[in-house]
């Protein structure tokens, strides 16, 4: 008896779509095919498209620290209610997770996330013995290095203390891009994986130092560019990397057609709107990102600005081979229930009413996008169906190689 059957679904199978059924039991995927035995539950995706469970790699979720724009548990819903079935959350929180202590405490509070999950373990310029031990830690996704940004004790700016946590570092390390950081990660011949590219120089020189390093481009910079987003949306439009010229935005498009990005992370990152309606300077740079990825990007692959095999290796395959996340990222017999069901016609109208974040709000409020998510499966049971939050939040840290 199985627990859950996914019937009659288009489901995306070694990079193309089959007429196939889903079997589930114990929270894993036991059968492919043509199913005839009992289940427990049925979902019938005809006319449906069945996805690995799509992962969103950089997400901001606040917990502990700034917990009344967002928590563990509201940042989950919102990824469940966008088909997001796993998270990587950031170590910039208050206070930052750069020991273990801190990063027991989040595993613990995870245990209140909808959705599955792991942490980036925050560099800084002390704590290399730490990061070598990091690497069976279990849902420990990588190492976050955050260098010449403004993010107080976290930052690691000297080329010394950067060399140090390379020379330490026993997981991926993630790092916003610059020339010598990528120089130095490939002198110690380790991995980097770098985050929200947006420039079209970015874009040129990592193009050509593939291999170990990788890179991410967010949907809002795939989906908006200057001055047209600050004109609809003045500091709402504020993140940082900012939002820029339309020459970037289409050397980003162009890097996404010829495969050269490895990721589509939101860097979901929300602000209250009493802070994001201040006068800037004094405005937070950030948006909200992990609920709309999805509709986004599908919006795109329905404007045939890249296929659905593309938008399927950026935000599940690639993640797996990446950062070493076992079980997840493909359908396939004895893997992880984790399922992501599409219906590619369907529009979404986005509004803020609609945004889980605690935050309230979306830069998307008012599009209309095409293809939306109708159900999210995690470790085998329904937890979003057709816009509802079903039952109690699940999720588990995720285990990597
Ligand atoms: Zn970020």
């Amino acid at each position: 008896m199985l627990d859950l059957k996914i019937k009659n679904g288009n489901c995306f199978i070694n990079g193309q779509l089959e007429k196939q059924d889903i079997g589930i039991k114990s929270g894993k995927i036991v059968y492919i095919g043509n199913i005839n035995v009992d289940s427990k539950e049925v979902f019938d995706a005809e006319n449906l498209i069945v996805l690995p469970g799509c992962m969103d790699t950089q997400v901001h979720f606040r917990e502990p620290g700034s917990t009344d724009a967002e928590d563990l548990n509201s940042g989950s819903k919102a990824a469940v209610m966008g088909g997001i079935t796993s998270v990587f959350e950031m170590p910039n929180t208050n206070p930052p997770t750069t020991n273990f202590e801190e990063f027991e405490k989040k595993l613990n509070i995870g245990k209140g996330m909808y959705c599955n999950h792991a942490f980036y373990f925050g560099a800084t310029a002390e704590n290399y013995q730490i990061l070598e031990k990091l690497k069976n830690l279990k849902g420990c996704c990588g190492i976050k290095l955050f260098a010449g940004s403004s993010t107080g004790n976290l930052l690691v700016d000297k080329e010394d203390d950067i060399e140090t946590v390379f020379k330490h570092a026993s997981k991926e390390v993630a790092i916003s891009s610059t020339r010598k950081i990528v120089k130095i990660a490939k002198r110690f011949n380790k991995k980097a994986h770098i985050l929200h590219v947006t420039t079209k120089e970015e874009v040129d020189f990592l193009s050509q130092n593939k291999g170990n390093i990788t890179f991410e481009i967010t949907p809002q910079h795939l989906t908006m560019y200057a001055p047209d987003c600050y004109e609809k949306l003045g500091s709402y439009a504020q993140m940082n990397p900012p939002i820029r010229d339309k020459s970037h935005y289409d050397r980003l498009w162009y890097a996404i057609k010829n495969n050269y990005n490895d990721t589509i992370g939101s860097d979901h990152a929300p602000h209250l709107r009493s802070n994001k309606e201040k006068t800037y300077p004094d405005t937070p740079s950030g948006m909200p990102g992990v609920q709309t990825l999805l509709p986004v990007m599908l919006n795109h692959v329905n404007n045939n600005r890249l296929k659905l095999e593309q938008l399927i290796k950026l935000i599940c395959e690639n993640p797996v081979k990446i950062f070493g996340i076992k079980n997840k990222g493909y359908l396939k017999e004895s893997y992880d229930a984790d399922i992501t069901i599409v219906d590619l016609n369907k529009p979404i109208k986005i509004k803020n009413d609609d945004i889980q974040s605690k935050c309230g709000w979306s830069p998307f409020h008012g599009y209309t996008f095409k293809g939306s998510p109708i159900a999210t499966i995690i470790n085998g049971k329904i937890k979003m169906l057709n816009g509802k939050l079903i039952g109690q939040p699940e999720g588990l840290p995720l285990d990597f190689n």
